[in-house]
Order: C-alpha cells, then sequence, then structure tokens
C-alpha cells in the first residue's frame, strides 16, 4: 500500500462500529457485493474454510469467516458470533469485528466494527440477487420476517427495483410493525398478509427467519416469482418447503455452502435436487451463466460467506481513510 514505509508500516487503521452508520451506504455495499460475487464466479477470490465453535462459556458461539480475493487483494477474516445473554452488558447478542491485511506483506492493516456491516452486506446480497432474477415489471415485494435484518432487506430491495407494494408475515405479528414502518420510510404501502396470500402475490419473496421449519410452502407461490431465501445459514435451518427449492431454478453465494448449510441442504437430503442443480449467483453477474432462463421461479440461496465482510469491510475502510475517520494505532 502507497505511503506503507517503516514507522507507517506499523501502523493499523481502525474504523470504529459507530462511524459506519454514516460511512457506508446501501449502494456502496450493493457494489462491492456485486463484484466479490463476480471475483468468487472467475476463481479469483475464494472464501476460506469457516470455523464456528460452541466454546462452552456465556453459551457463546464463536467463530472465524475469512478469505481472499485476488482480484481487489483484499485479504482477512470476520472475528465475532452470537453471545445470547448480552442484553446484561447493554450490547447486542451478534458481535463481530473485521480483520483486513496487507495482501503484499501479511501486515494488519484494520480493524472495523462488524456488526451493521453484516446487515448490510447480508441485505445487499439478496439485492444483487433481485437485480439480475426479479421477473421483469416485479410489483410486490413480499416479506417473510421482521426481525433485525428484515428492515435491512427491505432498504436494499426497494433501492435495487422499483416496487409498488411491500406484504409481509412474521411466526410472531407483534413483530410486523417493523416491516410496517420500514415500508413507510420508503414511501411504500404495507398489508400484513397470510403465506398463501404472500406467495401468490408477491413477486419477489425475501424470507428472513430463524426457522428449522418450512415455513413458505411450495403450494403457496404462484405465477412468475423470485425468492432469496437468506435466514438458512446454519445446518438444521429451514424456511422453504424442499419441493419449492426443486422446483426453482437455483442460485447461491457459495454451493458448497448452500448444500451443506444453506437452504438447498434438506432438498439435497431428500434427494429431490443434486448439487449441479445449485448455480453461482456471480455467474450470473460476470454473464457466464444466464439468470431466469425461462424458470417460473428462481431462488438465491443467500447463506453468507467471510468475502462478503471483507468486501463491504474494505469499502467503508476506504471512505473511512477518504472522510478521515480511521483512527490509527501502532502495532
Ligand atoms: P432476529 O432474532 O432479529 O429475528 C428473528 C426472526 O425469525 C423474526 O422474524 C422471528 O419472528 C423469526 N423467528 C424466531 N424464531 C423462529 C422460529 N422458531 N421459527 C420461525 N421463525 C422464527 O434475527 P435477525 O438478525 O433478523 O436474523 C434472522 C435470520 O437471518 C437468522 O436466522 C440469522 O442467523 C440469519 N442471518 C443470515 C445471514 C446470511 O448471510 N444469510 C446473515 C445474518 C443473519
Amino acid at each position: 500500500m502507497a505511503g506503507f514505509s517503516t514507522r507507517k508500516g506499523l501502523l493499523m487503521y481502525i474504523v470504529a462500529e459507530k462511524e459506519i452508520a454514516g460511512l457506508m451506504t446501501p449502494a456502496a455495499a450493493f457494489e462491492a457485493i456485486e463484484a466479490v460475487f463476480a471475483a468468487m464466479a472467475a476463481r479469483k477470490a475464494y472464501n476460506f474454510p469457516v470455523v464456528r465453535e460452541a466454546i462452552g462459556y456465556e453459551d457463546a458461539l464463536y467463530g472465524f469467516k475469512g478469505g481472499f480475493d485476488g482480484a481487489a487483494l483484499t485479504l482477512g477474516l470476520k472475528a465475532g458470533g452470537y453471545w445470547p445473554n448480552n442484553q446484561k452488558h447493554n450490547l447486542i447478542n451478534h458481535q463481530s469485528t473485521i480483520f483486513l491485511f496487507d495482501a503484499d506483506t501479511g501486515r494488519a492493516k484494520a480493524a472495523i466494527g462488524g456488526n451493521l456491516l453484516t446487515a448490510l452486506r447480508t441485505a445487499a446480497a439478496s439485492a444483487v440477487s433481485i437485480k439480475y432474477l426479479a421477473p421483469k415489471g416485479a410489483k410486490v415485494l413480499g416479506m417473510i420476517g421482521a426481525g433485525h435484518q428484515s428492515a435491512f432487506q427491505m432498504k436494499a430491495a426497494a433501492a435495487v427495483h422499483s416496487f409498488e407494494k411491500v406484504i409481509g408475515w412474521n411466526p410472531h405479528p407483534e413483530m410486523l410493525t417493523r416491516l410496517a414502518e420500514t415500508a413507510a420510510g420508503l414511501g411504500l404501502p404495507f398489508e400484513a398478509v397470510e403465506l398463501d396470500r404472500l406467495g401468490a402475490e408477491a413477486d419477489v419473496i425475501i424470507s428472513i427467519t430463524s426457522a428449522f421449519s418450512p415455513l413458505l410452502m411450495d403450494a403457496h407461490v404462484k405465477g412468475e416469482t423470485h425468492i432469496a431465501a437468506m435466514g438458512t445459514d446454519t445446518k438444521g435451518k429451514q424456511e422453504l418447503d424442499p419441493a419449492l427449492v426443486a422446483r426453482a431454478r437455483i442460485f447461491t453465494d457459495e454451493v458448497a455452502q448452500s448444500i451443506s448449510i444453506g437452504e438447498t441442504q434438506h432438498a439435497i437430503a431428500a434427494h429431490l435436487i443434486a448439487e449441479e442443480a445449485v448455480h453461482e449467483l456471480g455467474a450470473v453477474v460476470t454473464g457466464a451463466i444466464p439468470g431466469r432462463d425461462g424458470a417460473e421461479v428462481t431462488l438465491f440461496d443467500g447463506t453468507g460467506v467471510g468475502l462478503q465482510d471483507l468486501a463491504v469491510a474494505a469499502k467503508v475502510l476506504e471512505l473511512a481513510i477518504e472522510k478521515g475517520l480511521a483512527q490509527q494505532a501502532e502495532l
């Protein structure tokens, strides 16, 4: 990196979690994720094996997701996990930090708050799938899930496609106010509906719940539809009927994750589809394979890869340096 000499070479940047909201925009996150999916499909970027451990203390799940993007020269990892008892410390349960390393020397380059970036990169992934896979003239966005991530998902989807209406369903109906308020903020009408209406009326569906059994059934989904299934990121989790998965033309961020911890794990286990049916979304971005290709239903199985974290972190570091908001510390 230019200017990284002697004493400077011993410095690393820190971008505080509190600065991320003012620095990162959904549009910048979208660009970073679109580019890294393309680099993955072109085999210029790859993810390292994921480590995720129940550490036997505070019921915490801790782990690392890392990778190397040889096109952007982004190297590093996200470390963190889930601490279910964090309320007593006045902290949110998901905690993560992204570390970037200089690809030329291996020196630590930056530590960046990863909490908000995780939501932005996850929402950007489904937005990329909507850009490339939404049926022509899609008007109605259907939201399944009303937790923390759902608002980010809706905003990113609305930034990439002009929807006329949002409909939503959540297993805990008292949480639906989050969807109503987010839609209102986007100037879109919102209606709470049952899942059969959601599947029949929505042109694009985002599911982002912690479900462990199917919510959206094959019989619910009618007509040309794109589904971004974003909640299933662990073995055993499930949001969709495997028959619906099998009916769809399937895309994912990374095939190995999709079939092991993503939504397709169940259709694979039931022998309804083979691994070959699962395509990389990045290959649609590069133009190597077609998108909808006449399919009635398309599915993006978003499992969340380390390279997504690194991509948005690299962008936020660039913006923070530009705006003088990156602290420097000697290491
Ligand atoms: P949250 O805890 O804020 O909200 C949870 C959502 O799931 C709510 O809609 C809730 O009503 C619903 N829910 C809770 N228990 C359920 C159950 N047993 N069955 C069905 N629904 C249930 O969580 P969040 O931060 O919004 O995250 C939602 C999901 O997204 C989680 O599963 C999380 O692991 C996943 N996630 C995925 C990625 C990715 O890259 N794919 C990234 C971040 C989070």
